[in-house]
């Protein structure tokens, strides 16, 4: 018999999100417009000042609430004013939704390196870049930061940079709802932000995404945007391109049950990585993701490096190991520069590719906030069968070779 499906990451209601929803069925705010929406921007607003922000700016941060996280970046890259001919810096090691949008508006991404410490952008590959940019005279209109898998990227040196040739710098925060540099939540650092609560993430809505920025007037042209830029009064009256973009009142209401809980999750998902890595502590070649002294990393998903000579087998054989036990796991996002459909974007690195690296040997593991420890339990079972049996052959090889 089959032992249950366990997935990478699951949707983890807390029980309050039917309240929100039964509220909008009960009022009739079944679109794109209502109380939930308003709420959960502001509330989501609160949430990001909560850790931190004291010290900044005073300038409070706005949300628009929307379809998706790519939405949300498409929308920010067109705020900061990205189009035809301009130059958009991005990470390699991400989800391909991070660069799409920088195709959908006619610009060219440029893919820079990981480094070793967080797996994000590279600080110093991103500084000398810019520097030789300027003195070519071209600067890229953005640079697109990823928070990977719940860690900071080293964001000071990436705004020192971005700051000296006035390059506007959005956050990727789709994966790093609840995660924290030096104190501060993500997506407070960039000129804009965006927020993914697709089914998948740490939080979700099913699929949403939120903007935000301490810009109000750029918030509110992003608003507009998404509601296909409809002018103020009766008659459908357009000066500009709009998108069906905006978040549903009934799916707000999920995403304000799921805010109250954010830091359960986070302390869950924390929790599960951690189970892993001691468990492994005394398996051969198999390591967690770094988690960088700067911040706090949600570990949005449990992510390892396994040294495929030390731990006995490759990545792929332990997915195949897994996947014989009905257990999902992937490798790490494959790098922009990799892909066949960005095959002729402009790739920065150093010697040799830290993306190419994380990627061919990590694996990222069944990682939900749910995910109970009988089911963990499984999922460590497996990796150490597959690192005692390879330790086994090994043996058996030097016997053989003694005998011999
Ligand atoms: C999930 C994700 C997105 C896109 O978010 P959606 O809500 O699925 O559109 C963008 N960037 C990264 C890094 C992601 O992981």
């Amino acid at each position: 018999m089959t032992r249950p499906h366990i997935f990478l990451s699951v949707p983890h209601m807390c029980g309050l999100e039917e309240g929100y929803v039964r509220e909008a069925f009960a009022t009739n705010w079944l679109s794109t417009i209502g109380p939930n929406l308003e709420a959960f921007e502001s509330e989501f607003s609160a949430h990001l000042a909560s850790e931190g922000t004291e010290h900044t700016e005073g300038t409070a941060l706005s949300c628009v609430a929307l379809a998706s996280g790519t939405a949300a970046l498409h929308l920010a890259l067109k705020l900061v004013g990205v189009g035809p001919g301009d130059e958009v810096v991005c990470s390699d090691l991400t989800f391909a939704a991070t660069v799409n949008p920088v195709v959908y508006l006619g610009a060219t991404p440029v893919f820079i390196d990981s480094d070793r410490e967080s797996w994000n952008m590279d600080p110093a590959l991103l500084a000398s870049f810019l520097d030789a940019r300027a003195s070519s005279g071209k600067l890229p209109r953005a640079v697109v930061i990823v928070h990977l898998y719940g860690q900071s990227a080293d964001l000071d040196p990436i705004l020192a940079a971005c700051k000296k040739h006035g390059v506007a710098l959005i956050e990727d925060a789709a994966e790093a709802v609840g995660t924290l540099y030096k104190g501060r939540r993500v997506g407070t650092f960039g000129d804009i932000s965006i927020f993914s609560f697709n089914g998948n993430k740490l939080i979700t809505t099913t699929g949403g995404g939120m903007l935000v920025s301490r810009r109000k007037d750029w918030v509110d042209k992003a608003r507009y945007w998404s509601t296909q830029a409809r002018e103020p009064g009766l008659a459908y009256h357009h000066v500009d391109i709009g998108y069906k973009y905006r978040l549903s009142n009934v799916l707000a209401g999920i995403g304000r049950g799921q805010l109250t809980a954010i830091d359960e999750r986070v302390r869950q998902r924390r929790a599960v990585a951690f189970r892993y890595r001691d468990a492994f502590l005394a398996v051969p070649g198999i390591a967690l993701m770094p988690q960088a002294a700067f911040g706090l990393h949600t570990n949005w998903l449990s992510c390892f490096q396994v040294d495929s000579v030390r731990f006995g087998a490759s990545r792929d054989q332990l997915i195949a190991a897994l996947t014989e036990e009905n257990i999902e796991s992937r490798p790490v996002w494959k790098p922009m520069h990799m892909q066949p459909v960005f095959a002729s974007a402009e790739h920065v690195r150093g010697e040799r590719s830290v993306a190419a690296d994380l990627f061919a040997n990590g694996i990222c593991l069944p990682s939900s906030s749910s995910l109970t420890e009988a089911e963990q339990t499984r999922v460590i079972d497996v990796v150490r069968a597959r690192a005692v049996s390879s330790a086994h052959r090994r043996e058996e090889q030097r016997g053989q070779k003694r005998a011999g």
